[in-house]
C-alpha cells in the first residue's frame, strides 16, 4: 500500500447563529467580532425568515473570516424550521415543508432540517420545535447536533438552574433517536450531518434576574461543524469561496465537535483505499469508496474513538489514532467520546 499524507487543509466553524434581524441578541458587528476572537473561519447566520443581514452587505470576508447568511424557514404552525444556506431570497412563509425544500433547491440553495428531534422538559414558555414532515424528500442534511436543544432538553427542574451558569459543561451528546433515524436515512441516500448553535444570546428573566444564559462568546466555543476544503477560504475570491463551502457543507466532507470537550482543529477521520492508497473525506466524494480499505481517525488529543457500521458500533479504540479495516459494503462513520461525554460525530462513509 502506497503512503500518502493527508492532502486536505480544514476549516471550523460555526452554524446557525441568530441577530437582532429576528430574535437574537447581538448585531450583525457584535457576532463577527466574537467570532473572529474565537478564530473561526466561517460562520453561517440564519435569521427567521429573514435575508436583511445579505442585503445590508455582511455576506463576504471579513478579514479571514468568511460569513455566509442563509435564513430559518418555518411553516405557518411555527413547526419544521429548515436551515436555508444558499439562496438569493426568503421564501413566503405560506409553504408546507415539501414547497421550501424544493424552493431552496431551485435557487441554487441548500437546506438542512433544523433541530429535527427537539424536546423541551421543562420551559412551558419556550415549547419544541421538532421536524414533523418526515415524509419530505430532497432535503440535504439534517443539524445533528444543536447546542440549545440540547441544553434546554436536560433543563428539567429548579435545580438545574446551575446550567445557566456553566452552560457548555452539560451539553452531553446528540440523542440516540436522532442518531438512529439519521443511520436510517443513510441507508438508502446519503444525508448530511451539521452542528449548530442555534444562538440567540437570550436574557432569561427568573423572579428578579435576568440572566444572559448564553454570551455569544461562549456560545461560539460549543458545536463546531469542521470541514476538509482544498485550500484555505480566502484563497479564493468570496464568490468561489462560497460555492466551495457550500459544495463541501451538502457533501458532509467533515465532521462536528464540541469545543467544550477539546478543540479538535487537525482531526483527521478518512478512508484509505488498500489497492491504490486514494484518500476518500467523510461524506461523498468524487469517487465512491471501494474496499477492502481503512478507516483512520488521529485526534489531536486522547478520546474513545467508535467505529459503526450501519449504526451498530464495531470496534471501540482509546488512544489519539484509531484505525478499522473494512472489508465489506455499509454505511460508516466515527465517533469520539471524552469520559462519557460526547466530542466528534464524523459525517458517514458510504462503502459499496
Ligand atoms: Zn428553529
Ligand atoms: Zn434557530
Amino acid at each position: 500500500m502506497k503512503t500518502t499524507t493527508f492532502p486536505h487543509h480544514q476549516i471550523c466553524g460555526a452554524i446557525h447563529l441568530h441577530t437582532l434581524y429576528s430574535d437574537g441578541g447581538v448585531s450583525f458587528g457584535e457576532l463577527i467580532d466574537a467570532a473572529r476572537q474565537c478564530e473561526l473561519d466561517y460562520i453561517v447566520v440564519t435569521d427567521h425568515m429573514t435575508l436583511k443581514g445579505r442585503e445590508a452587505g455582511y455576506e463576504k470576508f471579513h478579514d479571514d473570516l468568511m460569513v455566509l447568511v442563509g435564513y430559518e424557514h418555518n411553516d405557518p404552525q411555527k413547526q419544521n424550521h429548515y436551515l436555508a444556506i444558499g439562496t438569493g431570497k426568503a421564501f413566503p412563509q405560506l409553504q408546507k415543508p415539501q414547497q421550501y425544500i424544493d424552493a431552496v433547491k431551485e435557487n441554487g440553495g441548500i437546506g438542512f432540517l433544523a433541530h429535527p428531534a427537539e424536546k423541551r422538559n421543562y420551559f412551558g414558555g419556550l415549547p419544541p420545535y421538532p421536524w414533523t414532515e418526515w415524509d419530505a424528500t430532497g432535503y440535504d442534511g439534517i443539524e445533528l447536533w444543536n447546542q440549545m436543544s440540547d441544553w434546554m432538553e436536560n433543563l428539567r427542574s429548579w435545580r438545574s438552574f446551575f446550567r445557566l451558569l456553566y452552560p457548555r459543561r452539560f451539553l452531553s451528546n446528540v440523542p440516540d433517536e436522532l442518531l438512529e433515524k439519521w443511520d436510517n436515512l443513510n441507508q438508502s441516500r446519503f444525508v448530511s450531518g451539521i452542528g449548530g448553535i442555534d444562538a440567540h444570546t437570550r436574557k432569561l428573566t427568573i423572579g428578579p434576574f435576568a440572566y444572559t444564559v448564553f454570551p455569544i462568546k461562549v456560545e461560539l466555543k460549543g458545536v463546531r461543524t469542521h470541514l476538509y476544503m482544498p485550500q484555505k477560504l480566502t484563497d479564493f475570491p468570496f464568490d468561489q469561496a462560497r460555492l466551495l463551502f457550500l459544495k463541501a457543507l451538502k457533501n458532509g466532507n467533515g465532521f462536528i465537535s464540541n469545543y467544550r470537550r477539546g478543540d479538535a482543529k487537525g482531526t483527521q477521520i478518512y478512508l484509505q483505499q488498500h489497492e491504490n492508497g486514494t484518500i476518500q473525506l467523510p461524506g461523498l466524494n468524487e469517487h465512491s469508496n471501494c474496499v477492502p480499505a481503512v478507516l483512520k481517525v488521529q485526534l489531536p488529543s486522547e478520546g474513545t474513538v467508535r467505529f459503526l457500521r450501519n449504526g451498530a458500533v464495531a470496534k471501540s479504540v482509546k488512544g489519539q489514532s484509531a484505525e478499522f479495516e473494512i472489508t465489506g459494503g455499509g454505511v460508516y462513520r466515527v465517533e469520539v467520546y471524552k469520559g462519557k461525554n460526547a466530542w466528534i460525530y464524523s459525517n458517514p462513509f458510504p462503502v459499496g
